[in-house]
């Protein structure tokens, strides 16, 4: 887009004088000559206006910071860069709780995703439209495969009103398609916060006591335009006990911190394009249950902790390909592959889903178990910095039985084996650097004591 590119230019060169003239304030202003001051200040002009025409968009700085994250080792190579990286996670892993612990598995989460103006907005790489639908569908398929229980809708916030872009689906395939066609979403016009919160919470109101209900939004402006008053959303998502956490790609909000700080859910403003995926994947893993519910001062709430509760749920009969065709309850077709409900013999199409007729939640049990290991954490495995002589150290992993390398000699971050070998502190096995990843990341079960 040629002509886009040279009001950008223009707009820079604006930006870096303006830049220049606040420093030269500060610099010459009392102790020098004014003659003097504004020689180096028509300098560094040129050189300001130069650099802003080497470097139109803030983008293509970011070309020389990405090779600045990852430096080579003295002997030119990168391995310890990458070994440390892992350490990091390593670390984040021991800081979290381990044994049981409570979370809501059967999620409902609405996608709030502005599509205003300022979306189009190049500070990040090729815009924030672009890159925040990237983001979207990554996030999307990662979060069905850890909440293969959870269901996701898409609003949109464009011209001042909440468009409803998905409906509340199961199925990965649905959702993507609601953000699929970019034409149909293209940003415009002002965001409204309210709006598109309000039309959240409308298509939440039905949902079960054991569910959670979440928001996701991913905020590029720094405006909202409201109808009317937005402390009253607020205080109704904090009733509807509805979690709200904001993705910010231009800086804090104070409304939209309150938003996230009152309903429990969580706020971070996008630094850079990683840092952005960093914090949209963070939300990915379920909340922790709320235990406490004592933000009335009055007397009526004052739990500690919720107290488990009993639900119904139904293991579906699959229907083979070769069954014969019946019309299903949920869209009237006429298919011979489905899923019966078992306590009333409807026919439906995916699971997990409430059965249209008698209102029982459907679930397979594959997807039940998928869901399971975020209640029962494997425990992270400790680093082993010293082999002890009684009893004699394994010589192989004990999960891939491959030998272990040699010791590392060069610098060792914290969290990281010297003798790359990682030990489960319930039975004792030493596992090697990839097994580690391999088992807290993918299996989420340890192969030494099944845990
Ligand atoms: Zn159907
Ligand atoms: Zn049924
Ligand atoms: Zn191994
Ligand atoms: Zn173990």
């Amino acid at each position: 887009m040629p002509p886009r590119r040279i009001s950008d230019v223009n707009y820079m060169d604006v930006d870096s004088d303006s830049d220049v003239s606040i420093v030269d304030d500060d610099d010459f202003g009392g102790r020098n000559k004014k003659g003097k001051g504004k020689a180096t200040d028509k300098k560094k002009k040129d050189k300001g206006k130069s650099k802003a025409k080497e470097q139109p968009y803030a983008w293509e700085a970011s070309y020389t910071r990405s090779w600045d994250t990852v430096q080579e080792d003295e002997a030119g190579s990168l391995q310890t860069a990458v070994a440390d990286l892992m350490a990091r996670s390593r670390r984040r892993r021991l800081l979290a709780p381990s044994g049981a612990i409570r979370r809501t598995i059967i999620r409902h989460l609405i996608l709030i995703l502005d599509l205003s103006s300022s979306m189009l907005d190049r500070d990040m790489r090729p815009n924030r439209f672009d890159l925040t639908l990237e983001y979207a569908r990554e996030f999307i398929v990662e979060w069905f495969d850890q909440n293969p229980l959870g269901q996701i809708g898409v609003v949109g916030m464009r011209s001042g009103l909440g468009e409803r872009l998905g409906e509340m689906s199961g199925s990965p395939q649905d959702v993507l398609k609601s953000i699929s066609e970019r034409h149909k979403i293209e940003p415009a016009g002002e965001p409204s916060l309210q709006n598109a919160i309000e039309m959240a919470r409308s298509s939440m109101s039905h949902l079960p006591t054991h569910s959670s209900r979440e928001l996701l939004i991913i905020y590029g402006s720094l405006t909202t335009v409201d109808p009317g008053n937005i402390h009253e959303t607020l205080a109704s998502c904090i009733k509807d006990k509805i979690r709200v956490s904001i993705v910010s790609l231009a800086a804090e909000m104070k409304i939209c911190r309150e938003f996230s700080d009152k309903t429990g859910g969580q706020f971070g403003v996008a630094m850079n394009e990683g840092h952005y995926k960093d914090l949209l994947f963070e939300l990915i893993p379920p909340p922790f249950l709320r235990s406490t519910t004592t933000t009335t001062s009055s007397s009526t709430k004052q739990t500690t902790s919720i107290p488990a509760d009993l639900m119904l749920m139904g293991f579906p009969t699959r229907l083979p390909p070769t069954s014969a065709p019946a019309l299903c309850v949920c869209h009237s077709a006429l298919k011979s592959e489905g899923f019966l409900c078992p306590r009333c013999g409807a026919k439906v199409c995916d699971v997990p889903t409430d059965c249209d007729i008698c209102g029982l939640m459907i679930v397979s049990s594959p997807h039940l178990a998928r869901s399971y290991h975020h209640l029962f954490p494997v425990k992270g495995y400790i680093a082993v910095t010293t082999l002890q002589d009684s009893p004699p150290p394994s010589q192989n992993c004990h999960a891939c039985a491959r030998p272990f390398p040699p010791p590392i000699t060069s610098t060792i971050s914290e969290g990281m084996s010297p003798l790359s070998r990682y030990k489960c502190p319930d039975c004792n096995n030493d596992f090697c650097t990839e097994c580690d990843v391999f088992v807290h990341e993918v299996v989420h079960c340890c192969p030494g004591c099944g845990k």
